[in-house]
């Protein structure tokens, strides 16, 4: 399988080089040349599978090439023995509504289903083929300790993390800066999450400093996130549809950078029997809009409940702008760079009456999101997290949709308290975290603190074999 840039300036590459690359060299998101075909005959058949061998199936021929299969399920065996359930991803019932809680994972987040696999995939690749990667990261929380998560222990990569000291949850800070493994390092920088950013931006755009130190990253426009989060759709439709390949259903997605509610839509171009993507947002609803009125017009990002959601622009939404112009990056292309010169950009009669064939979306606010959480609880007993309870309100009263549940209640206790008063008991994972030694650099929130912390760290490091 081939992999093309949405803005058309990459050569076609191979899955282990896209993987490597995560961004595209010309600025544009990777996609995959063509969407590989599941028939009814395999949907059926595939409905019976676990989810390790579902996800076999399902990656093999986007993989082809690049891994054989033997050692294909190897990988996907390892990234889910983590998972404290089972099932993985299971399906569940609460009232009315269907829950796919994909929150079984080592950091109690969805996050997990993609970074365990793609820890694992990095580490297969550099050690096969040579290399060496050095992830260079800022968080605001869930997403660093999640990727710390997946490659931690990993030969032949380290990772840093820049998280903004005193900033970020207790909890949050404690799963980053417990991990004992010597490839981890955490800096807590005197800064904020935007000074994070802004400093791993500047040592990325140091194209030598990148080369020399192999920078890398790995948030969320890595397609093999996506591709491993494709799998969960899946899983969930042969739960409920037993294999019955004429069964439709719906997904509600609490959406910030648009990768999942992405993998939803690939799947559904896979052939997966999906009615409708229901875009769940918070009051950060630039994708809601666009939506409604085909405009899409960035605004200012204002703090919720519901913090991995706090996105206006959201990097995985090219790869949805590429399907939607039909396949054409010259226009892909005019429409960022009127994005760029406008701050909007804005689609035609006839994209707008496609984009609202493939989704639905839906803005819920902080003070609905908390009576969601309420109101379950009181009903049904099941706490849900304020992300989740963002999907859930969404689809309230839509017994034909499948709810996606990102991240365990007991990950954002103080919302989970102003709702219903109590905590939520927590997983495994996030037991005895305030009793671990813990392990972080200060450092001041500037590009030469953190340029002379890596300098000093990867010394000599970069020359072993
Ligand atoms: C990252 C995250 C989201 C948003 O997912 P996207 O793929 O960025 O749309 C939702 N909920 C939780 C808990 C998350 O960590």
């Amino acid at each position: 399988m081939n992999y093309l840039s949405t803005r058309g300036g990459v050569a076609p590459v191979g899955f282990s080089e896209a993987v490597m690359m995560g961004l595209g060299i010309d600025g544009g998101l990777l996609l995959p040349e063509t969407a590989p075909q599941v028939g009814p005959d395999a949907l059926c058949d595939w409905s019976r599978l676990s989810f390790q061998d579902l996800a076999l199936e399902l990656m093999d021929p986007f993989v082809a090439d690049a891994i054989p299969r033997a050692d294909l399920r190897a990988l996907i065996r390892r990234s889910y023995g983590t998972f404290s359930h089972g099932e993985v991803t299971p399906l569940v019932k609460v009232g009315n509504q269907r829950i796919l809680e994909l929150f079984h994972g080592p950091t109690a987040a969805f996050k997990d289903v993609a970074l365990q696999f793609l820890g694992n995939v990095f580490e297969y690749l550099l050690t096969r083929d040579g290399g060496r990667l050095n992830i260079l990261g800022a968080t605001s929380g869930d997403t660093g300790s999640a990727a710390i998560a997946g490659v931690r222990g990993k030969a032949r990569i380290r990772i840093f993390i820049l998280h903004p000291a005193g900033r970020v949850s207790p909890i949050q800070e404690r799963q980053m800066t417990t991990v004992p493994d010597a490839n981890v390092h955490n800096i807590a920088i005197r800064g904020t999450f935007d000074d994070g950013q802004r400093i791993v931006k500047a040592l990325f755009n140091d194209l030598d400093f990148k080369r020399q130190y192999n920078l890398g990253a790995v948030n969320s426009i890595n397609w093999a996130r996506i591709l491993a989060q494709i799998v969960y759709y899946f899983y969930a439709w042969g739960r409920m549809s037993r294999g019955d390949p004429g069964f439709r259903i719906g997904f509600s997605v609490p959406t910030g950078n648009f990768g999942d509610v992405f993998a939803g839509y690939m799947a559904k171009r896979m052939g997966l029997p999906i009615d409708r993507l229901l875009i769940a947002t918070n009051r950060n609803d630039i994708l809601a809009r666009f939506v409604a009125d085909g405009r899409y017009a960035a605004g200012e990002v204002h703090p919720t409940l519901s913090p991995a959601m706090d996105i206006q622009i959201a990097s995985n939404f090219e790869r949805y702008l590429y399907f939607l112009v039909g396949e054409d990056p010259a226009a892909v292309r005019a429409l960022l760079s009127e994005m760029d010169r406008t701050g909007c950009m804005r689609v035609t009669k006839e994209q707008l009456a496609t984009l609202a064939g493939d989704f639905e979306a839906a803005a819920v606010d902080d003070a609905r999101t908390l009576d969601r959480i309420r109101e379950t609880y009181e009903q049904d007993g099941y706490i849900l997290d304020p992300h989740t309870a963002v999907g859930v309100q969404a689809a309230r009263h839509r017994a034909d949709m499948i709810c996606l549940a990102t991240a365990h209640p007991a990950k954002f206790n103080d919302a989970v308290r102003r709702a219903i008063g109590i905590q939520a008991p927590p997983p495994p994972c996030l037991r005895g975290l305030l009793e671990k030694e813990t392990r972080c650099t200060r450092l001041d929130a500037t590009e030469e603190a953190v340029r002379g912390y890596l300098r000093d760290t990867l010394r000599g490091i970069e020359d072993q074999p």
